[in-house]
């Protein structure tokens, strides 16, 4: 007990130490700058401690004095060991949504002060609801297609429906969401010199003709098909982050996200996933678009966020494929859920949507060796948590009130 006590008050001096040294070399420095702006040769006035400084300053007429600017506030807060530091300011747009409130999480286990915005769209309250009365949390609903003013370090911006039933329910406002919403977060970015990281998709290599996707391939899309609202709608959004880049120096981060899957995903959400294992857990059959021999690559919730994770805070712009890259057919996927959660459960095929991809593999050699990332959570292990997690979803809401 003793021990720790005497280590926190040592840490406490160390930290109070490096803040006064701090302010006397930025003191010093600042004095420096004033001295050549006003023609002082820099060698008539000795490195004075900081005390001297207010001499020093009154030699310096008022009129030619750079205008005081406003000391950017630094929020220090004690964690848990009551050291000390400067905490992360990161704004998630969609952290309602399945993978932002998951990144969320993430966040604010790691000590961040977040921001999560949504407009609820495809996502709910309750994904976020442990964090709402934290001191580091705050929650605004609003749309990203109008401008935000928040003073933030890190932007994940996710907002948008990733399910096709959901992107193609309003595909105007898809677009609006995709291109207004990221114009509003780069504008946003460039204000604070936030870095911000935009979640693409594979949705960007379209119908791809060439197995499995690298980032240089430039992809293979339908214009004005139905699922363009998005695929384009993430084109322009990549488009736009580049230009930001190259003409505003915004520091940028581009993630093209392969399907991923996990808890939280609604039940209606209308992804292959989710759609057979409620199916299942239904005692339905599962409904095979087609004959079920197009291909996805399923990647699990946890993986993906350590990915997001790792290009948000790593030195690569991108674009990066984060996937996994284990290739299965959708009968294949059936199966696999069948085996868990209906071993007696059958099949049942739908009419194909038109212009559904018929492969889709993430080439992830970047990720390897840009990040040293990659997935670990094999398609059997995570749809046993998947499938656990809607069982207790559905325990908890047939409860009676
Ligand atoms: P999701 O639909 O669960 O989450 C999206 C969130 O954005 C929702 O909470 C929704 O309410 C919110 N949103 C939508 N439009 C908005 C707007 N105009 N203003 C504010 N909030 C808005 O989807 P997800 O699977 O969590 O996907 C998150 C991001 O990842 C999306 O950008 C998606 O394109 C991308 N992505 C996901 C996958 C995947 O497999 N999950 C694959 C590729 C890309
Ligand atoms: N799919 C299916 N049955 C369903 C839902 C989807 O066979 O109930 C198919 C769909 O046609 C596609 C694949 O599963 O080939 C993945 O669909 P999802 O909507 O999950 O993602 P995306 O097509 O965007 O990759």
């Amino acid at each position: 007990m003793g021990a720790e006590a005497s280590t926190e008050a040592d840490e406490e001096a160390e930290y109070e130490r490096l803040t006064r040294e701090r302010t006397k070399k930025r003191r010093q420095r600042k004095l420096k700058e004033k001295q050549q702006s006003v023609g002082v040769p820099v060698a008539a006035v000795p490195a004075a401690p900081a005390s001297t400084a207010p001499s020093i300053r009154a030699a310096v007429p008022t009129s030619t004095r750079p205008k005081a600017k406003m000391a950017q506030k630094q929020k220090i807060v004690l964690n848990e060991g009551n050291v000390k530091r400067r905490v992360l300011r990161v704004l998630v747009t969609g952290g309602c949504g399945f993978l932002g409130s998951h990144l969320i999480d993430r966040l604010m286990n790691d000590g961040c002060d977040v921001i999560c915005v949504d407009n609820l769209f495809s996502g709910q309250k309750c994904n976020i609801q442990k964090w709402m009365r934290h001191p580091r949390f705050e929650y605004i609903r609003h749309d990203v297609t109008e401008p935000l003013f928040v003073e933030v370090d890190q932007i994940y911006h996710l907002a948008c429906p990733a399910s096709p039933v959901f992107y193609q329910n309003n595909p105007i406002k898809t677009i609006k969401t995709s291109v207004l919403g990221t114009l509003n977060m780069l504008g946003l970015a460039k204000r604070c010199k936030a870095r911000i990281l935009l979640t693409s998709t594979s949705e960007v290599y379209g119908d791809p003709e060439v197995h499995p996707q690298v980032e240089e391939y430039w992809g293979n899309v339908n214009p004005i098909g139905i699922r363009s609202c998005y695929d384009e709608g993430k084109r322009i959004a990549e488009t736009l982050m580049f230009e930001y880049h190259r003409q505003n120096n915004v520091d940028i981060r581009v993630a093209r996200i392969f399907n991923t899957y996990g808890p939280r995903m609604l039940e209606n959400d209308g992804r292959v996933v989710s759609n057979f294992i409620i199916q299942a857990l239904d005692g339905k059959n599962l409904t095979v678009y087609g004959d079920g021999s197009q291909t996805r690559s399923f990647c699990f919730v946890d993986d993906q966020i350590e990915g997001l994770t790792s290009l948000m805070n790593r030195g690569h712009i991108g674009p990066i494929n984060i996937g996994n890259p284990h290739e299965y057919t959708i009968l294949q996927l059936a199966q696999a859920v069948m085996k868990l959660a209906n071993p007696d459960g059958k099949v049942e095929h739908r009419p194909l949507p038109s212009d559904d991809p018929k492969k889709r593999k993430p080439d992830i050699t970047k990720a390897r060796t840009l990040l040293g990332w990659e997935p670990k959570v094999g398609l059997e292990e995570g749809l046993k948590h998947t499938v656990q997690y809607f069982k207790d979803f559905r325990a908890i809401h047939e409860e009676p009130i």
